[in-house]
């Protein structure tokens, strides 16, 4: 009689060589002799994916994305089909699958797409049969029989769904650091581990640059309430449960500090300063699917204004191929990139009701110098974009200022 099902995720680091590999088969077939099914969610070894973008870039440096998804998509493959050879090896019936052979369908916006439906029976007749299932995370297939992957990091939105659409008992997400941090622990040493947090702070977290998680992973958490329990394939240590509500002793106002590389700056220079402008740019750049964060318009003192706007790299030279576009169709002047800069940002759901954090937040950048070139606020944070250069430091300084370090 089994226990029930547990949907666990090994990221990239935690089957990084045959060294890793075989840690994971060791831990996943502990499980299965104390009485689990299990359904193991496998990322690409290491870096492949960053390897194989890096790939793709010295052959085209706007590639289809059609064709991008189907190379990314490659790297789990690898590591699934080794990790089941691991498994058998340690005497365990294991099957390896594609996105695409247990019928994780999705829509067809490649690079990112978004999964409409699963079709569970494979699976379940594996595991039926006693069978390890193993899934390649990040990836699925559209309904024209294309390969699609779901964003980066989207191997934790694989575990998701499927604990979600199987009923797993557990969902795990096991990497390389012992569970969420108050920031990123390769830039603070001193930050400490996070026992609870809710989906709507670790969302927050997540959007803003905490690539422990993938975003779309924590929204889907949230919707169907599946707890996800975040922690070390290298420790048998608890690790962060991400749910629903925290019960805490005192308001915490600020929870967590963020750091975003990833993504550039693109200004357009010497627009005019009249209705309609804006909306054409960002309706054309809405169509071409690119996301778009954070938007600034300087003040006009002679009819015309500059726009500038944040943007995944990933979507950069798309972006910059559609701002120029419309820059020729408005009559407007340059576009230009910035890649020098970095998001920082502070998360809590206790600013909702205190005063002076955004004060704190930007004394803290003026005490180490450091200039802000734009500043944007939800509910629950507020971001700045700064040089990267000062990234680190900007990042330490405030998990020291709001008392966040061990
Ligand atoms: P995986 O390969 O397991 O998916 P990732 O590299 O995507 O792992 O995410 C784990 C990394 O996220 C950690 O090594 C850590 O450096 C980084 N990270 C950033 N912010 C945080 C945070 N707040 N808590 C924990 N880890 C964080
Ligand atoms: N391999 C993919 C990436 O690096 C997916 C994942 O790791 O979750 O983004
Ligand atoms: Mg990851």
């Amino acid at each position: 009689m089994s226990k029930g099902l547990i949907v666990q995720k090994f990221g990239g680091s935690s089957v990084a060589n045959p060294e890793c590999i075989k840690n994971v088969a060791k831990r996943v077939t502990g499980y299965k002799k104390n009485g689990y099914d299990l359904v193991v969610v496998v990322s690409a070894l290491g870096d492949t994916t960053d390897e194989l973008i890096t790939l793709a870039d010295q052959i085209n440096k706007d590639p289809s994305e059609r064709e991008m998804d189907m190379l990314l998509s490659t790297g789990e493959q690898i590591s699934v089909a080794l990790l089941a050879m691991a498994i058998h090896k340690l005497g365990f019936e294991a099957i390896s699958f594609t996105g695409a052979q247990v019928g994780i369908i999705t829509d067809s916006s490649h690079m990112r797409a978004r999964i409409i439906k699963i079709n569970g029976g494979k699976i379940q007749q594996e595991l039926k049969k006693g069978k390890i299932v193993i899934v390649a995370g990040f990836q699925g297939i559209n309904l024209n029989q294309d390969i699609t992957t779901l964003g980066r990091g989207g191997s934790d939105l694989t575990a998701v769904a499927l604990a979600k659409e199987l009923k797993a008992n557990s969902c795990e997400i096991y990497t390389d650091v012992k569970g969420i941090y108050t920031t990123d622990p390769r830039i603070e040493p001193k930050a400490k581990k996070i026992k609870e947090i809710t989906y709507d702070e670790m969302l927050e977290m997540a959007s803003l640059g905490a690539q422990v998680m993938q975003p779309r992973s924590i929204e889907v958490a949230k919707k169907f309430d599946v707890p996800l329990h975040v922690r070390s394939s290298f420790s048998p240590d608890c690790g962060t449960m991400i749910i629903k509500e925290v019960k805490k002793m005192e308001e915490v106002v600020v929870n967590g500090v963020t750091l975003n590389k990833n993504e550039v700056k693109i200004t357009l220079c010497n627009v005019s300063d009249k209705p309609g402008v804006a909306a054409k740019l960002f309706k054309e750049l809405a169509c071409g699917q690119v996301s778009v964060d954070m938007i600034v318009q300087n003040v006009s003192h002679t009819r015309q204004t500059d726009i500038s706007f944040t943007t995944p790299k990933t979507d950069s030279a798309k972006a910059l191929r559609i701002t120029k576009l419309v820059a020729r169709r408005i009559g407007a002047g340059d576009v230009s990139v910035d890649q020098d800069i970095a998001r920082v940002s502070i998360v809590g759901v206790g600013m909702k009701s205190h005063h002076g954090v955004a004060a704190g937040m930007f004394g803290v950048l003026a005490e180490n110098k450091i200039n802000i070139e734009m500043i944007s606020t939800s509910d629950i944070s507020i971001s700045c974009i700064i040089k990267k250069k000062f990234a680190e430091t900007a990042v330490r300084a405030l998990h020291k200022k709001f008392g966040l370090a061990k």
